[in-house]
This record gives structure tokens, C-alpha cells and sequence, in this order.
């Protein structure tokens, strides 16, 4: 029987894969989940000790998308999908002593994380239109990796348009050209004169309005949806099996932003994957660690940091775990996000408070912490680390005692996305790898737009393929 999927605030249909994936937001504002959670047994866990990437993924992917995608379309959506991971085991997992290791999830064409859900869910979404026979108009507002991983997933694809907003001259020069030197005629890099927040509020703007979502059938690629955090629950797995599950517990140390990332960890334990602790690792942005020391989640100014990935204020997906937390009382669930946008303040009690700390451990680290990571390892053991994944190292130095062996830390960048910090922190400056390299070396194709929906509206209407 097929899995079905509710939003966390009650109010929005219930939906298959097929729907939850084209719907990216649920209609009342809330995020879905599936109803229950698919449980793997030992045995199956067991059996995934060894078993290549795409295999273990069609393994851990079935039972959420089936019936929607038969086996062997799940198999070669899989296949295509990190045909474009230059590292053969697609997610590596690397020793860096006794007990820590490094899962390096760089390998996919923009050199992040996010490639490996965006990879997939670009064969998806083609996949899916080619049987509908509509057209999808992806709209979405970057600081920086998330817009580069979604053009090089979406680039060329047929019934696809993309439009990605990001502030102009904020994103660094590789991220920037990462965008605007992919010549595909369905990409559309658009330099908006504002902030990061200028441009989310836009793209907000448009998926608000009802008529115009539906003429041009909206999509979004940013990690409230449901497809992308999926496609992460199954790097969980990979990396546990390999070090010992189910017979041994496995610690994950997740340098978080927007909490999509742990989110997936957290998945892949509601599904029986054993997991001791979830270390939540963040930079000067602590309002998750606040939250997790005291059950007040309290915003405050967002400050610049040398991880930008992580520099945000409201996790968007913290609400799928406030859902569980509440027990999945949507009303309450709809209460708190409603507090915590007007008065930019919420608490939960200490019971739920308490049912968090069982899972979730959680740290902070600044600059200054963050180059030390990067030195020290780089001087230890001769690995290079991004400085997000230096956040998670130093983090989970602090907590070490929280965090029961072995402990993965997630590499949620290659290091060479970030030449200027690697060169202060161990005066080197990385290579970027070659095929990157070349595209970088196209020209630049870009749009420069005033912060303005109507304006940015009629842009995205003049250019959508009718
Ligand atoms: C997106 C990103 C993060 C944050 O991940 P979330 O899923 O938003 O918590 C961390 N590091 C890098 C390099 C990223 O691109």
C-alpha cells in the first residue's frame, strides 16, 4: 500500500510521493511528513552492510515511493542520478582516527551536500512531467550552494524551467559563477539588488499567489521539500552499516543550517536505524543550541560568518521535529511557528524538552574555533576540511563525552569552494577539481533585477517555454 504524507499543520490534503514531491510546501504553510514511518529490521539492516551506494539507496528509498515508482525506475533514476559523482562510492567514508570518521558528501558537480538530493530529485521531477505531460517552473532564493546545485541538477532538462535569485555580489565568485556560467537555454541566474531575505520574500511572494503558482505550476527545490530530505536519509544508513549497525549505535556529528540535514538523520532513526546521538553543530548562529539547552527557541540577529551556509536564524525544517515533539498535534504545532514569526519567540516544556536531549546533543563554534579545526586536522592527519565541516569537528570535540563511539562527522563541502579561508588557515590554497575548474572558465550569463516581485514576475512570465 502506498505511504501517505500529512503537513505538519493539519489543515492541507494528505498526499502520495507523487504529490508531496510536486507540492514542495504544503497548501496551510506546514512541511510533510509520511504517516508512518517504513521500519527496517535487523536483518535488513544487516543485509546492507557492504552493498554499493545506489543499491543500499534503492533499498532504503522503496518503501516511501513505491507504488509511484516501480523498481526499476527507482534503479535508474538512482543510476543517472549520481552518474555525475566523480568518487565511485558516490558518499566515502573516510577514518580520521580511533573513533571519529569523515563522510565526505562533496563529490556531486557543485562540490556540496546538496547535490546529492538535488541530483536526484532533478531525474525525478523530469521523470515525473514526462508521464503528466505538464511543464514545471522551479523558483528558488539562494545565498550560494543550494541555487548551484539545483541549476546543475536542472540545467537542459526538458519541461523544466529554473529561475534561481540571489543577492547580488553576496555570494562568493565561485558560487556566483557556479550559477551564471552554466549555458542551458531553461536557466535563469538572477541577480537581485537586495538581501538573501529580499530574495526569499520574493520567491515567498510568488508561491503565494494562488493564480500565478498554478498558471506557471511552481516547484521548489529548497529543503522544505519532502524528496530532498529523503535522498539524505540514505547516507545515514550507508555510513552505519559500514561501521558496525545494527549490532553497533553510531554517533553523527551534522554542521546545520536550515536542520534538513540532522532532519534526514533523524529519519533514518524513526526508520530503526540505531543511532546514539545526533550532534547539532552550528557557528555564531546559535539559536539551536540555545534551543536545545533551554526548550527556547529565540531569534536574534543573523551575523556573517566564515560557514555563510549556516548563517540563518529560523531553521525551516525544525518544524518537522517540532510536529514529533508535539506528539503531532498540529494545532500546537501551528501555534508555536505563529509565535515564533510574530514575536520571533517560542518554548516547549521541559517533558519535550527532555525527549529532544535523548537524541539530540548540541554545540557552537566561531571563527576562530573554525580555522583552528581546519589547521589542527589539516596538521594531524593531513585532511583538508571545509570550513562548515570545521564547525562540526571542533563541535564535536566539545561534546565528546555526549557523543558515544564511533562518531561520523558529515563533509558538507570540498574545501576548495572556499580558497580564502583554507589560505588563512593553513596558508594553501586548494585546487579545484578540473571539471569544475573548466566551467568556471565559460562566461557568465546573468540578470540584474531590482528587488521587486512585479518586476521579477514579469521577467519569470516573459521567459517561461510556453
Ligand atoms: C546547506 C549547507 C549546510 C546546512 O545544511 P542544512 O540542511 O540547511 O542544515 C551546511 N553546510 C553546507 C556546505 C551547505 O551547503
Amino acid at each position: 500500500m502506498a505511504l501517505t504524507y500529512q503537513s505538519t499543520r493539519g489543515q492541507a490534503p494528505e498526499l502520495d510521493f507523487y504529490g508531496v514531491t510536486m507540492a514542495g510546501l504544503a497548501a496551510d504553510g506546514g512541511l510533510y511528513l509520511p504517516k508512518i514511518w517504513p521500519q527496517f529490521s535487523t536483518s535488513e539492516l544487516a543485509a546492507l552492510a557492504g552493498v554499493p551506494y545506489r543499491e543500499a539507496a534503492a533499498r532504503v528509498l522503496r518503501p516511501f515511493v513505491a507504488p509511484m515508482l516501480k523498481d526499476e525506475v527507482l534503479s535508474h533514476l538512482l543510476q543517472v542520478a549520481y552518474a555525475s559523482f566523480v568518487d565511485p562510492a558516490i558518499t566515502p567514508l573516510r577514518q580520521l582516527d580511533d573513533r571519529r570518521w569523515i563522510l565526505e558528501l562533496f563529490h556531486g558537480p557543485t562540490l556540496a551536500f546538496k547535490d546529492v538530493a538535488l541530483q536526484f530529485l532533478g531525474h525525478l521531477f523530469e521523470h515525473f512531467l514526462s508521464h503528466n505531460g505538464q511543464r514545471l517552473t522551479v523558483i528558488g532564493a539562494t545565498s550560494g550552494d543550494t541555487g548551484s546545485a539545483a541549476i546543475a541538477a536542472l540545467a537542459n532538462r526538458k519541461n523544466i524551467d529554473v529561475f534561481i535569485l540571489y543577492p547580488h555580489g553576496r555570494p562568493s565568485e565561485i558560487q556566483r559563477k557556479q550559477m551564471t556560467c552554466v549555458d542551458a537555454p531553461n536557466v535563469h541566474a538572477m541577480a537581485i539588488e537586495g538581501s538573501f531575505d529580499d530574495c526569499q520574500a520574493i520567491v515567498k511572494n510568488l508561491f503565494n499567489n494562488a493564480s500565478f503558482r498554478s498558471q506557471y505550476n511552481l516547484a521548489a527545490v529548497n529543503s522544505i521539500n519532502w524528496a530532498r530530505i529523503l535522498a539524505q536519509i540514505v547516507y545515514y544508513f550507508f555510513a552505519a552499516v559500514k561501521l558496525g549497525a545494527p549490532e553497533k549505535a553510531v554517533s553523527f556529528v551534522v554542521p546545520t543550517g536550515n536542520f534538513g540535514n540532522v532532519f534526514a538523520g533523524y529519519a533514518a532513526m524513526k526508520c530503526g536505524l540505531p543511532i546514539s546521538k545526533l550532534a547539532v553543530a552550528s557557528n555564531r548562529n546559535d539559536i539551536l543550541t540555545r534551543f536545545f539547552a533551554s526548550g527556547t527557541m529565540q531569534t536574534e540577529v543573523v551575523h556573517a560568518t566564515l560557514s555563510p551556509s549556516m548563517d540563518i536564524q529560523i531553521s525551516s525544517n525544525f518544524e518537522r521535529l517540532l510536529f514529533d515533539l508535539c506528539q503531532g498535534n498540529a494545532g500546537t504545532v501551528t501555534t508555536l511557528t505563529e509565535e515564533l514569526r510574530k514575536d520571533g519567540v517560542f518554548s516547549i516544556s521541559k517533558h519535550q524538552l527532555a525527549m529532544a536531549r535523548q537524541v539530540f546533543s548540541a554545540g557552537t563554534a566561531d571563527d576562530t574555533e573554525t580555522i583552528k579545526a581546519i589547521k589542527d586536522t589539516y596538521d594531524n592527519s593531513g585532511i583538508l576540511l571545509d570550513p562548515h565541516t570545521a564547525v562540526g569537528l571542533a563541535v564535536g570535540g566539545k561534546l565528546s563525552r555526549e557523543l558515544p563511539d564511533p562518531v561520523v562527522m558529515l563533509a558538507c563541502a570540498h574545501p576548495a569552494k572556499f580558497p580564502e579561508t583554507i589560505q588563512r588557515a593553513i596558508g594553501i590554497t586548494p585546487e579545484l577539481p578540473a571539471p569544475v575548474a573548466a566551467l568556471l572558465r565559460q562566461p557568465e550569463r546573468l540578470s540584474l533585477l531590482p528587488a521587486n516581485v512585479l518586476t521579477v514576475q514579469n521577467f519569470i512570465a516573459a521567459r517561461v517555454a510556453s
